[in-house]
């Protein structure tokens, strides 16, 4: 137990959450409300009822898990639906003290004809935009007392898709019907990277990196090397979601192969065990290298604490998480939520977790939360972000002086 970090001092430091999906994280009655408005059915009309037959408290299994998915995607296919629920998302984190939020989502899944990639990001950039406008004009961040909130964009390829799942896979299933699946994957998530390049440089809108996301086992980041290679070669940052149900050698695909430059989840990175390639004849030096390489390169791990729990059998408690050994080897680790809706939790609820559940030195925990600062692919200019994650610093020490004892 640490007395020192209370929940007031988590409440009131500027925080970032640099790994929350915008279809995971609705509010339960916004949610209820869109489902009527779009003739959605959902399994229960009230909160309670949700909570009790999709959004539990812990699932069986990630199956499970992703159920509820289905239904806020569903309800996510028009603009004013897609900018409210970015509008309540920026509120909900800026009410919790977040100050810097990368929000991702894939926007294929809500793209039409008549409703373009581009029409999809930019409604989720202007609901965005409402909650910072809002929050910036305020007293406290003109005074500069207060830490202007920021936001970017991630836009995630999938691993792999069904022609259920949007009408966008549909269609290139149905072009590429001769093709092998892993070369349909490989060619949607190409797409997908050129239009996020696009929209990053030429549209203006703030798209600040590109990310992989779907079921791992079975799915390899190196059938996606080209997007990638794409996304790399036109300056567009990359994060993977790896090591989050497969072993280092997830994790060393994606740094290698998909030119990672931050980690979703690296829950398994030390899990030396679960490497099944016969031609590494030392697992324990090859985890201790990628582990080494993660760290002295400083590519920043997206930790979801609730969400691995919920998700993961082995991991039973915080004490189970690797995260322990993350911050042994000084790896740049950010904390975030995953899905706020999804998991139940904010970015204040995971801190307390931690805190409660690990022995986390003052020191340790500060460098959490700055890393989140520090490892985001800030919109601006670098000179910017120095700027900011400076101010973020100051306030962080003013507050440090006057609850931490
Ligand atoms: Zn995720």
């Amino acid at each position: 137990m640490n007395n020192t970090i209370s929940p007031e001092f988590i409440r009131r430091i500027p925080k970032t959450d640099l790994h929350v999906h915008l279809d995971g994280s609705l509010r339960i009655p916004t949610l209820i409300e869109l489902a009527q408005e779009a003739g959605v059915e959902l399994p229960a009309n009230d909160e309670a009822g949700l909570k009790k037959a999709v959004f539990k408290e812990s699932y069986a299994s990630l199956p499970e898990y992703l159920q509820g998915f289905a239904y806020t995607c569903a309800v996510l296919q028009t603009a004013p639906n897609l900018e409210r629920v970015a509008y309540e998302l920026g509120q909900d984190n800026i009410e919790e003290g977040v100050r810097y939020v990368e929000v991702r989502f894939a926007p294929q899944l809500h793209t039409r004809d008549d409703f373009p990639i581009a029409d999809v990001v930019a409604a989720v950039a202007k609901g965005m935009d409402r909650a910072k406008a809002e929050h910036n004009a305020s007293d406290a961040v003109q005074t500069g007392e207060d830490i202007p909130f920021e936001y970017g964009i991630i836009i995630c390829a999938l691993r792999s898709f069904n022609e259920h799942m949007s009408d966008y896979y549909r269609r290139i299933l149905g072009i590429m019907s001769y093709a092998k699946k892993k070369d349909v994957f490989a060619a949607a998530s190409l797409e997908i990277a050129r239009a996020a390049v696009a929209m990053a440089q030429r549209d203006g809108l703030p798209v600040v990196a590109f990310d992989l996301a779907g079921e791992e086992a079975g799915y390899p980041a190196d059938d996606h090397h080209e997007a990638f290679g794409y996304a790399h070669k036109h300056f567009l940052r990359k994060t993977v979601h790896a090591g989050e149900a497969y072993g280092p050698e997830s994790i060393f695909q994606a740094i290698t192969d998909c030119h990672a430059n931050r980690i979703g989840h690296g829950t398994f990175l030390f899990a030396e065990d679960m490497i099944n390639n016969p031609a590494i004849e030392d697992p324990a030096m090859y985890t201790r290298l990628l582990a080494e390489y993660i760290a002295s390169q400083r590519i920043a791990i997206e930790v979801n604490l609730t969400s691995n729990l919920q998700t993961t059998p082995s991991i039973k408690s915080v004490a189970d998480h690797p995260i322990k050994q993350m911050l042994e080897h000084n790896l740049s680790v950010s904390i975030c939520t995953d899905n706020r809706l999804v998991s139940s939790t904010t970015v204040s609820r995971e801190f307390e977790i931690l805190v409660k559940e690990l022995p986390v030195t003052p020191q340790q925990f500060r460098n959490l939360v700055i890393s989140g600062f520090k490892g985001s692919f800030y919109p601006g200019s670098y000179n910017d972000k120095r700027r900011y994650v400076r101010q973020v610093i100051n306030r962080y020490e003013t507050l440090e002086r006057e609850l931490l004892r």
